[in-house]
């Protein structure tokens, strides 16, 4: 199984990729294999060395550098000496915004898969929980994005999630109304997408994930093993699990509070999001429990599906991450809530080290007439690495999601801030399809009142499944 090397987009100026990790080692021969672009234009920033034979063997420059506060700007502005070109920010400890801000003065498009901060705002802390949220982050980068209409192209937060399951949720919801006999076309606004989520019902979306790769040798202890960043996974992890409330949710949960300033689409809740479980449901195994690790899809979906009527909001659905990690990253996450120690070592599993297993990723949208619908890509990681080098299966949906994104930026390079809502969901997928398996729509009468091993004392609402508190799980 291969894909066809067909090209999407043509790009002759300066590209640079920061950070070389799985991500950028499993991006890096899609941008070749799909974009024109001659390979002496590209430029990696990435302080390790492990993996530069792979950049010598195609001929791409290597800046063997960590990005710091003080480097930055020299750095890149040196890097783009014509006022035009891309960054591909695939790192850790860099701040987005920062980056993102560089930009827009240096006339260059910019893309992200998160907002990171500079190193300091994940772990010792001295803010206090309720500003270690995504929600600031977002907003904030929401309200710089306004001084940058039309501006040079800034993508913030578009990976597979968040990013792509964006896209699946426009094509759930597609899929939803012609299976509910509703004419299917497709809105052209924002509000044209958040009426027609609320004609058909829905109540919330789960980002709803499954990660079954595993290795054939057993995880050491004290070591965190993981399918994509453990950098990634533990900061976000432990930020305070956070989610878009909907209209329908009649109560806060145990600890939620809201945000008292901006539009208010979110809440948080005062507990790490890798110790915050919720009952949820994917194909391969039905009923689960899934973390809710904070998300900017989280925030952004809430708030692109806001039904305004003038300043209330009429309607908006819940939406979360429902992470289930693959094994070892579950006793991982075990050993150190119980430990209260980050670990002493960190390994992130190769597609040859991965023996069997694969990725469910896609979104549970429910509340409707027809229950819940599971809409998303499933890949095995035979089938990823088959498809391309250097990554899982994972990987494979996230990096597809990230050239799928450079091709949207080429074809729409003075479009200010976007993020992953924004864009044309239907050319995104089209580039990205041939790497994301099989994509399926599956239907469930599950709620998460419906399966139970006996019954105990819990905080619920046994008059509407679909409120938050019965998804919680404490
Ligand atoms: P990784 O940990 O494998 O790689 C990160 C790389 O950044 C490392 O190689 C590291 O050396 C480099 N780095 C660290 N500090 C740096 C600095 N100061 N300057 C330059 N480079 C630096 O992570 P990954 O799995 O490749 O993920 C990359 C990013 O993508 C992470 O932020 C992760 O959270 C994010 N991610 C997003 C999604 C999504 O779907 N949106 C999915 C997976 C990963």
């Amino acid at each position: 199984m291969t894909v066809p090397a067909q090209v999407h987009a043509s790009f002759d100026g300066p590209m640079v990729m920061i950070g070389f990790g799985s991500i950028g080692r499993g991006t890096l021969p899609l941008i070749l294999r799909h974009i024109a672009i001659d390979p002496a234009q590209i430029t990696v920033i990435e302080p390790l060395s492990d993996f530069a034979p792979i950049l010598a063997d195609h001929g791409i420059a290597h800046v063997p550098l960590a990005l710091t506060p003080e480097n930055l700007e020299p750095t890149l502005t040196a890097l783009f000496p014509n006022g035009r070109g891309m960054v591909v920010n695939l790192s850790v400890d860099v701040d987005s915004i920062e980056i993102m801000l560089l930009c827009q003065h240096l006339g260059v498009m910019y893309l992200d898969t998160v907002i990171e901060p500079w190193p300091g705002f994940y772990f010792d802390s001295p803010l206090p929980n309720k500003d270690r949220t995504n929600y600031p982050l977002r907003e904030k980068v929401r309200g710089l994005g306004k001084n940058y209409v039309g501006g040079p192209t800034s993508i913030s937060c578009c990976g597979a999630n968040p990013g792509m399951v964006s896209w699946l949720l426009k094509e759930a919801m597609l899929h939803l109304a012609a299976d509910m006999g509703q004419p299917i076309i497709a809105p052209q606004s924002r509000a044209g997408w958040a009426s027609l989520m609320q004609s058909l019902g829905i109540k919330g979306v789960h980002v709803a994930e499954r990660d079954t790769q595993i290795s054939a040798r057993p995880r050491p202890a004290g070591v965190f093993v993981n399918t994509w960043s453990v950098d990634g996974l533990l900061s976000e992890g432990y930020q305070p699990a956070e989610l878009g409330w909907g209209t329908h949710e009649k109560r806060l949960p145990a600890n939620g509070h809201a945000f008292d300033d901006g539009a208010g689409y979110a809440i948080w809740i005062d507990r790490a999001g890798a110790d915050t479980r919720v009952r949820s449901w994917c194909p391969d195994v039905g009923p689960q429990f899934g973390y809710v690790v904070t998300h900017n899809e989280a925030l952004s979906i809430s708030d692109y599906y806001t039904v305004w009527q003038g300043d209330k909001a009429a309607f908006r659905p819940t939406c979360h991450y429902a992470y289930h990690p693959c094994p070892d990253a579950i006793l991982s996450l075990h050993e150190i809530n119980g430990s209260g120690q980050l670990p002493r070592e960190k390994h992130i599993l190769t597609s040859d080290e991965i023996v069997s297993g694969g990725d469910d990723l896609g979104v549970l949208i429910y509340g409707h007439a027809k229950g819940a619908l599971w809409y998303g890509s499933r890949l095995s990681n035979d089938r990823a690495r088959a498809l391309a080098p250097y990554q899982n299966a994972t990987g494979m949906q996230v990096t597809s999601s990230v050239l799928a994104a450079i091709v949207w930026a080429i074809e729409n390079p003075n479009a200010g801030f976007v993020e992953a809502d924004e864009m044309d969901h239907a050319l995104c997928l089209g580039v990205q399809r041939p790497y994301l398996g099989r994509i399926e729509a599956h239907y469930t009468d599950w709620t998460p009142l419906s399966h139970r091993i006996n019954r105990f004392a819990e905080d619920g609402d046994a008059t509407d499944p679909w409120q938050f508190v019965n998804f919680l799980a404490v």
